[in-house]
């Protein structure tokens, strides 16, 4: 192919995030983040990588149709505009593709059909996704436009991990079952934890713990995703910044019951004021850190109830996987919060994990390892690259199909 650019975009409600990256060498060639969408407050970041240059615009940006326009704009100052032959497509990063889409997808009529469809299980997510694909459509028609869906890793999960244990027939007739999300990060750091280890893919049994503030963890066996922590929304599982992961669901019934709470009450409250947030005040692992060394106990618990949930997901997944290779740190918290690998695995030397303290400790972009020399079960940090992967996952979809 001639054609050897993507252009990666991540669609938020009122975000863009994008990057430009040359799939010959994988090189990035420029990146930014419009942010504030609809507001007077906009703000809109783009840097040119190749020549170093970064812009910085502040000022009303109206809708996506504008912010991608301001986007293509800005691409073409540095000559890398979405006219160019060199563009191969554009990869769209879209959060729910239920239990339909299992790969990435050429976008046509029908996919965009199917992704409004799912709207009723990701109401927050898929709207804003399925705007910035209409509005790069209509940008660049001609162009080959990819959905790289977050749930399709996590389609090869068993029916044993993957339903939930409610009367089938009202599942199946809502949708209701464990779909899972971050499935382009556990799918990339799974990958990348084979190649650390100098194995395929195929041959190794991973346990990844995505935390970032959303958090999940997932169990992959030679490559295929055979349980994760998030369910029919990204609510399930780990404790994460603002959202209550676990809880009996009773706890939504007595809310409303006892405590005269309305749904759309409930919903706020463990979405977004739920988590590390709710139990001290604070989601920034850094500021629970500064505070915990500060000796103050509610941010203490409320990073021991952090821990714990994430040290029950390991001993589960260990089962799940019988056997284990590698347990894989990643996003904000798992790559840069050494306590939190350290704790993690405290107390588990029964089952082959450690970290080893000075290793631990290093800090880098590059995938490493944590544990001890000769350890039976590797612990890895590997950064995440998302974008990366979409663009991966793009690239290699338009290859097949021209
Ligand atoms: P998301 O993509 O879900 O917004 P990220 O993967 O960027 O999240 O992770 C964000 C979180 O990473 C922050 O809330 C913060 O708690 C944590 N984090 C970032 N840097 C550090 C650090 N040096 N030490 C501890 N935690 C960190």
């Amino acid at each position: 192919m001639n054609a050897t650019r993507v252009l990666v975009l991540n669609s938020g409600s009122s975000s863009v995030k994008y990057q430009l990256i040359d799939m010959r060498d994988a090189t990035r060639l420029a990146v930014g983040l419009v942010e504030r969408i609809g507001e007077q407050t906009s703000r809109f970041k783009h840097t040119c990588l190749t020549s170093g240059d970064t812009r910085e615009l502040d000022g009303p940006i109206a809708d996506h149709d504008a912010a991608l326009k301001a986007v293509a704009e800005e691409l073409a100052r540095d000559g890398l505009g979405l006219d160019s032959p060199e563009l191969a497509a554009i990869g769209h990063r879209v959060v729910h593709g239920g239990m339909f889409f299992t790969e990435p997808t050429v976008v046509d009529d029908a996919v965009l059909h199917e992704i409004e469809r799912l709207i009723p299980v990701a109401p927050l997510h898929n709207p804003a996704n399925l705007t910035g694909i209409r509005t790069a459509m209509a940008l660049r028609p001609d162009l080959p436009q990819v959905a790289v869906f977050d749930t399709a890793f996590h389609t090869t999960m068993p029916e044993s991990a993957a339903r939930y244990a409610i009367d089938t027939k009202i599942a199946d007739r809502h949708r209701v079952r464990r779909y899972g999300f971050h499935g382009t990060s556990h799918a990339y750091v799974s990958r990348a934890t084979a190649h650390l280890l100098g194995k395929a893919p195929e041959d190794v049994n991973v346990i990844v713990l995505h935390l970032g503030n959303g958090a999940s963890a997932s169990a992959v066996r030679g490559g295929r995703c055979v349980d994760t922590s998030m369910g029919l929304t990204p609510l399930e599982g780990l404790v994460m910044g603002t959202r209550s992961g676990d809880l009996d669901p009773a706890v939504i019934f007595h809310l409303q019951r006892v405590g005269g709470m309305s749904m759309d009450e409930i919903d706020t409250l463990l979405n977004k004021r739920s988590g590390l947030f709710g139990l001290c005040g604070d989601n920034d692992m850094r500021e629970i850190q500064r505070r915990m060394e500060a000796g103050d106990e509610e941010a203490r618990l409320a990073f021991e109830i952090y821990v714990h949930r994430l040290k029950k997901y390991i001993g589960a997944y260990y089962a799940v996987l019988g056997t284990v290779d590698a347990v894989a740190f990643t996003a904000g918290v798992g790559e840069n919060a050494a306590f939190v690998r350290e704790a993690a695995v405290e107390g588990l030397a029964g089952l082959g994990l450690a970290v080893d303290g000075a290793r631990n400790a290093v800090r880098g972009d590059e995938p490493r390892l944590v544990s001890p020399e000769g350890a039976r079960v590797a612990v890895a940090v590997v950064p995440t690259d998302e974008e990366m992967e979409i663009a991966t996952q793009t690239y290699a979809l338009v290859g097949k199909n021209s």
